[in-house]
């Protein structure tokens, strides 16, 4: 079969991660350990995940012209994403993110977009001709809300399929998030879209009944330990999560993004597609750091044999 294409259209970070007991409370400093830098970004993490999943990649993105945009744009193309359209700012820095991990492997996150939210929509018009190519078009909050809805309606008029990965967690008005083919939150950003507080599978159904109403075809929420649930007009299915210990779960969201959207690519059927998105999305909770963490095809493969 020949590697699916996709296009992931959004931000690329520097992450500055250190470890710490605990999350720092307001004005508390804390003495943290393992301080390392970690190509990162939402857009640029599945990206890389969806390369390592066997998958024709483009990234579309941009970078500052610093070290840290260097830096990125050569992890991107030693992963063998094309970075063909990845731009260089002359103004804006290079995003960054500062993540503290604790004990338990939870993470906490602050962002400085920097030259992600300097992607304009006219930026999605020259894409167009490379939209029109691709199996699957992805999606995250990461860079202006303006531009993901240039790429969404870009790509339903070429009819190309489309993921919306919900992610930071963000209100949007229901016409942006009906024109994605699937909508992908997490549980915190599924509240931040609904209102609804997911809790459990019972407030996770509700949750997901309310994005349907909106107008959204296909739901998939992240659950974390949880697993995945799934809702549309045909399917409404609770797809439980592999049991690991997690060591890091930065990132395990960007993870299950990519697998999900590289199964769908290769004409798999929703719930396959989910359970292949949560092993790879336990595999990136089992490392430390995002794109490092993101699982290979035979890694996410040897895993399902183990648990199967
Ligand atoms: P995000 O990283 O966006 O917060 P989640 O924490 O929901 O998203 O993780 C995404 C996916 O990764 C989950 O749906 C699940 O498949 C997998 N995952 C995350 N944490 C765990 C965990 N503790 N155990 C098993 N799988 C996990």
């Amino acid at each position: 079969m020949a590697a699916p294409r996709l296009l992931v259209v959004g931000s690329a970070n520097m992450d500055l991660v250190v470890r710490a007991p605990h999350i720092p409370r307001p004005g508390e400093t804390l003495s943290g350990s393992d301080f390392v830098t970690v190509p990162g970004g939402k857009g640029s993490n599945q990206a890389v995940a969806a390369a390592r999943l066997g998958a024709e990649v483009c990234f579309a993105g941009r970078v500052g012209n610093d070290p840290f945009g260097k830096h990125l744009a050569r992890g991107l193309a030693e992963n063998g994403v094309n970075t063909d359209h990845l731009g260089s700012d002359e103004t804006a820095p290079t995003g960054i993110a500062m993540i503290i991990v604790d004990e338990a492997g939870e993470n906490s996150i602050v962002v400085a977009p920097g030259a992600n939210h300097c992607i304009r929509p006219d930026a999605i018009d020259t894409l167009k001709p490379l939209v029109e190519t691709v199996d699957f078009l992805v999606l995250q909050l990461e860079i202006p809300v303006e531009t993901v809805d240039r790429a969404l309606e870009t790509a339903r008029a070429c009819g190309v399929p489309s993921l919306l990965d919900a992610g930071p967690a963000k209100a949007l008005p229901p016409d942006v998030l009906r024109k994605a083919d699937i909508v992908s939150p997490n549980e915190s950003e599924t509240e931040a879209l609904t209102g609804c507080a997911v809790t459990d599978l019972e407030s996770a159904r509700r949750a997901a009944d309310s994005l349907l109403g909106m107008g959204v075809a296909t739901v998939v929420l992240k659950l974390g330990a949880n697993g995945a649930f799934i809702a549309s007009d045909t399917v409404t299915a609770h797809v439980p999560a592999f049991e690991i210990q997690p060591v890091d779960t930065t990132a395990a969201g960007d993870g299950f993004t990519a697998a999900l959207a590289v199964a769908l690519a290769e004409g798999r059927d929703i719930e396959p597609a989910v359970r292949f998105a949560n092993a790879a999305g336990a595999l990136a909770a089992l490392e430390y750091g995002a794109q490092p963490s993101m699982p290979t095809r035979s890694a996410v493969e040897s895993f399902l044999e183990e648990r199967s």
